[in-house]
């Protein structure tokens, strides 16, 4: 029988036991390791204890994958395509569920759970396992004919931040699934829950055990223990450069390919001829998850000569952004996760204050006190001062004017990171010139957040390495082997 905890539904859904155990092989087993408290960031509410994996038992969890993989490696995509599909559809089944958990466990607002991204997490799933059936044997006719094969890989490992748990995991357990791996999953040690919730969500839908495995646990034991185990095919990690720098010696040390989606500082371009209302709508839009976005458009660089006409529209569009319990109709910006992310966001405000930045709109904690941050906007600030060049993963932008394309272009590539961007103009020509020029892995014209699954996504310079997405993700979790074929040299066709 499994440990649980529940989360009480309190008039926004229902009442949700989650197990606090690990799932390793058919089994939900008990932690080793030293467990941890789960709080809520809504109000600081202990949610209960969560166990934690020992790296014996992150090994036995590699174990379990090792021993699943070859007859789920067999079953083919076809087959593996219904189990996937049964999925899916526990995760749909459980929506109600699963928004009340995460918005618990994360603080992100209850209607994007329920109107987005539990369906985003659904749709992960099912869009790999029809993409895996899909996939066209390649042919590449020469002198020789070549087959490329794409074989599954092995044991995947796959690490998860805290800002989009349920979201995240999916985007990543879909198409090491569909393609025939096996996983071990190590979610946030700040939102371990909605993860939890996917075991038995896949065990029911008839996952064989061992196919699916989660470690809960903290970064610097469980999720250290997994990446230097030596008998891993991949290791796909999404979290902040850091981390992901120590991810990435841990693969170079046993050859394991990686994927590294890493942080961003993204620029957000406006120019004189641009749908101003809109982009000001946009540039609002980026308080959305109290700015604990990756790809938020942090950096607001708006042309000097309409600027002061922007800041206007932007007030004005940011003034719906309502701080408090993401759970209420009509708040926007939920709290932030932790104490500790509390302190470094308003660390980074205060410094730059400090340092001669004035507050365009908020500057401090909100007045609900707890984990609630102002929506906040940054101006007078130097390229190259801390505000603007590292990540604050807070709902705190900045803002900065240009006096031509080539400046904006030189302010906004002007940092280590190389996530996405954001570009508003009416010139289809500039448009095109200023996507070109941009270091980023997604450029988003006059739009923001539109994620195709099958589009490629991830970042240049420290935001990454790699490409998830459609063809992407499964070329990543697969060998690929080409098969070269001298031309009428059989003799037999059997
Ligand atoms: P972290 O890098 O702190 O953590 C990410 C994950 O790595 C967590 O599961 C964490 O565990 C784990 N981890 C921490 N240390 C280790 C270690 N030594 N070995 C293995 N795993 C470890 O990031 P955050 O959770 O704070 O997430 C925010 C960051 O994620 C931001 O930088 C953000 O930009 C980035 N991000 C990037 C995205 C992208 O697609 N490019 C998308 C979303 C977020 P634990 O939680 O227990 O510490």
């Amino acid at each position: 029988m499994s440990q649980q905890l529940t989360i009480e539904g309190e008039g926004f859904g229902p009442d949700v036991p989650v197990s606090t155990d690990c799932f390793i092989g058919a089994e939900r087993v008990a932690g080793e390791g030293e467990p941890f408290e789960v709080t809520s960031p809504i109000d600081g509410r202990s949610l209960g204890t969560m166990c934690s994996a020992s790296a014996a038992q992150v090994e036995r969890a590699v174990r379990a994958a090792t021993a699943a993989f070859p007859a789920w490696a067999a079953l083919g995509p076809q087959r593996r395509k219904e189990v996937l599909m049964r999925f899916a559809q526990g995760i749909s089944a459980r929506k109600a569920e699963l928004s009340v958990v995460e918005t618990r466990d994360n603080g992100s607002l209850l209607i994007a759970n329920q109107k987005r991204l539990v369906d985003r997490a659904a749709q992960n799933i099912r869009f790999f396992a029809e993409f895996a059936c899909d996939a066209p044997p390649v042919m590449i006719a020469g002198h020789v004919d070549n087959h490329v094969h794409h074989a599954p890989a092995g044991v995947a490992a796959l690490i998860t931040p805290w800002n989009a748990p349920l979201m995240l995991s999916t985007w990543k357990v879909g198409p090491a699934l569909a393609a025939g791996n096996t996983v071990v999953l190590k979610p946030p040690e700040w939102a371990p829950l909605s993860c939890s919730m996917l075991a038995d969500i896949a065990q029911q839908a008839g996952i064989p055990g061992g196919v699916f495995n989660v470690v809960q646990g903290t970064g610097s034991v469980t999720g250290q223990a997994l990446i230097e185990q030596t008998g891993l095919a991949r290791i796909s990690f999404t979290g902040s450069t850091d981390t992901g720098r120590r991810v990435g010696k841990a693969a170079a040390e046993s050859v394991t390919p990686a994927s590294l989606e890493l942080g961003g500082k993204s620029p957000f371009i406006v120019f004189a001829d641009a749908n101003l209302d809109e982009a000001a709508k946009t540039v609002a839009a980026q308080f959305g998850n109290a700015g604990q976005v990756c790809l938020a458009g942090t950096r607001v660089i708006v042309d000097a000569r309409v600027a002061e006409d922007f800041e206007r529209r932007v007030r004005k569009a940011a003034e719906p952004f309502v701080v408090g319990d993401p759970r209420t109709r009509g708040v926007r910006v939920g709290p932030l996760i932790h104490p500790r992310q509390l302190e470094r966001v308003d660390g980074f405000v205060q410094r730059a204050l400090a340092q001669g930045a004035k507050a365009m709109i908020g500057g401090g904690p909100a007045e609900q006190g707890g984990l609630y941050y102002q929506p906040t906007i940054l101006h007078k600030v130097e390229q190259q001062s801390e505000i603007v060049q590292h990540e604050v993963f807070g709902p705190v932008l900045t803002w900065q004017t240009f006096g031509s394309e080539d400046e904006a272009l030189r302010l906004a590539n002007g940092t280590e990171y190389g996530l996405a961007a954001m570009l508003y103009t009416g010139s289809a020509g500039r448009a095109e010139r200023v996507a070109a020029g941009l270091v980023a892995g997604t450029v988003w014209v006059n739009c923001f957040f539109v994620r195709d699954l099958a589009a490629p996504f991830g970042g240049a310079r420290s935001s990454g390495i790699g490409r998830e997405g459609g063809q992407h993700s499964f070329d990543f979790f697969c060998d690929i082997k080409n098969v070269a074929i001298a031309r009428d040299s059989f003799t037999e066709e059997s």
